[in-house]
């Protein structure tokens, strides 16, 4: 058979034709190089960000970089079964988690599986792990408050429900028992509570569930569990996934509770991420992205105006500081994202002043508009009284005669410290709250030693709720305290501090 060259080329380019045909299938990949937890894959031309790779083993990944070349994942479990040239597939979904009410009660992984041995869970639906957060029309400002059960925390440093609040503290301070406390007293009040865990100990978080057990509030809470143990990728993601289950909830008009714990474990897994994907390194080797990675994390918790459900998620972030140093990098992003800190100190924690909350750095920019009037009533002047209370305590230091006013500011900062005092795992109702810091702000404990404060706080509200229980209950519904009622109040505390002499 005789073929002119003009012939052969064209057979040449068909050919090469069908070859290319054959090789444009971009839902394939392959896998170029893996370790680390990251895999780079040529292929995949049309990947999206964020997109779920299938691995050969059934190993999901996540596409974080898009590059001109190739293609560069991170690998949501083990890199064991995956090898250079392997197959990769895509899914042509994002990242995605099970929501709704069939978590409650559960500890799942950060992609939404069970990890509690208590079989599959029930869900009807997924959600993506990444949202835009709602925008400004569709919010409210925050209105109802997030009871935290926490005198400290209620009376100073208020906290409404669709409200960011920091807690921020060097490692055992109490932060993590802050946010249980919270979650505690959230019983019975309708509020649905994620925990995700970043970087803690798997004992620590099984010790923490089974407390909550316990104390017979698991039914309204679900744990995601990042533990140290797992990959990078995995803490990198369980902050989102919470936060899809949580806006789950949000969305049907309810109120939701999150606590990451901690974002400076997270922020560490995403550096370590960043690094292996050869992104360029910043300030303390941070990738210049770490803010906008929390801003939008943090962003999404809100509350949301009456025609979108009126739901709410607040948010307690959780942050470890080195030596108190809340002017380092990721404090002061987390600092400038959310609504306020609660500041926790060392010195305090030891000293035996828990929670160890300095209200002097701690603030909450907008949970006092949804602070109860009987609250505001009791506890407008502690903030000053405690700031005068300590810096009279240095003067007093130097000399022994003080005067007689100086000699009032440090017995009342006194009481007041001593009334703050909490144990863990002892949330108050916010009536009891109030009622105690009723007797305080009326100077009824200025004339007791010290160590009777705690035992005469409690023993009143039993003895109120036993003599007076009209009045207590008026309190809790009114929230306020009126003159008819304060007149009572005085009256049965002077009679109770007579009983119990
Ligand atoms: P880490 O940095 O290890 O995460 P943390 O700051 O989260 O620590 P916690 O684990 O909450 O601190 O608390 C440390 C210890 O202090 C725990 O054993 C806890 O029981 C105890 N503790 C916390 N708050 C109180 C409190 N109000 N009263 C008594 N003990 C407390
Ligand atoms: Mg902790």
């Amino acid at each position: 058979m005789n073929l002119n060259a003009g012939e052969i080329s064209s057979l040449i380019k068909e050919q090469i034709k069908g070859f290319e045909g054959q090789l444009e299938d971009d839902d394939v990949g392959t896998v170029i190089s893996v370790g680390d937890g990251i895999a780079l894959i040529y292929g995949l031309r049309d990947a999206m960000l964020g997109e779920l790779l299938l691995f050969p083993g059934d190993v999901y990944g996540m596409v974080m970089n898009l590059n001109a070349e190739d293609v560069g994942a991170v690998l949501l479990g083990s890199e064991l079964s995956i090898k250079e040239g392997d197959t990769v597939k895509r899914t042509n979904r994002v990242v995605e988690v099970p929501v709704g009410d069939g978590l409650l009660g559960r500890v799942v992984s950060p992609l939404g599986l069970p990890i509690d041995g208590l079989g599959p869970i029930s869900y009807s639906k997924t959600r993506p792990i990444e949202r835009i957060a709602p925008g400004v029309m569709k919010r409210k400002s925050v209105d109802t408050p997030l009871e935290t059960g926490l005198k400290a925390i209620d009376s100073i440093i208020p906290i409404g429900r669709g409200q960011r609040e920091l807690i921020i503290g060097d490692r055992q301070t109490g932060k993590t028992s802050i946010a249980v406390d919270t979650i505690v007293n959230q019983r019975g009040k309708g509020v649905n509570c994620v925990y995700v865990a970043i970087g803690q100990k798997n004992s620590s978080v099984a010790s923490l569930v089974a407390k909550l057990k316990e104390k017979g509030c698991f039914d309204y809470v679900v744990v995601v569990n990042a533990s140290a143990s797992k990959s990078a990728p995995q803490q990198y993601i369980a902050p989102f996934a919470g936060m899809a289950m949580a806006e789950e909830w949000m969305e049907k008009g309810q109120d939701v509770l999150i606590a990451f714990d901690d974002l400076s474990k997270h922020a560490v897994a995403y550096r370590a991420l960043s690094l292996l994907l050869r992104r360029s390194p910043g300030r303390e080797a941070y990738p210049g992205d770490i803010f906008y990675l929390h801003s939008r994390l943090l962003e999404r918790a809100c509350k949301l105006a009456p025609e979108y459900g009126g739901g709410s998620i607040t948010a307690l972030p959780i942050i470890e500081t080195q030596a108190g140093d809340i002017s380092a990098y990721i404090p002061t992003n987390v600092i400038s994202i959310t609504d306020g800190q609660i500041f926790l100190v060392t010195d305090y924690f030891t000293a035996g002043q828990r929670p160890a909350v300095d209200s002097g750095f701690s603030v909450s920019r907008v949970g006092s508009a949804a602070q109860t009037k009987a609250m505001k009533q009791v506890a407008g002047s502690l903030k000053i009284e405690l700031a005068n209370y300590r810096e009279n305590l240095s003067f007093s230091q130097f000399g022994s005669d003080l005067d007689v006013e100086t000699k009032k500011i440090l017995t009342h900062g006194a009481v007041v410290t001593e009334a703050l005092k909490q144990k863990n795992f002892a949330p108050l109702p916010m009536e009891e709250e109030e009622l105690e810091l009723y007797a305080v702000k009326g100077r009824f404990l200025d004339d007791l030693p010290l160590e009777q404060v705690g035992p005469f706080l409690e023993g009143l509200v039993s003895y109120l709720k036993d003599s007076d229980r009209d009045l207590v209950e008026k309190l809790k519904k009114d929230k306020q305290f009126d003159d008819d009622m304060s007149k009572k109040l005085d009256e049965a505390i002077a009679t109770y501090k007579e009983i119990r002499k």
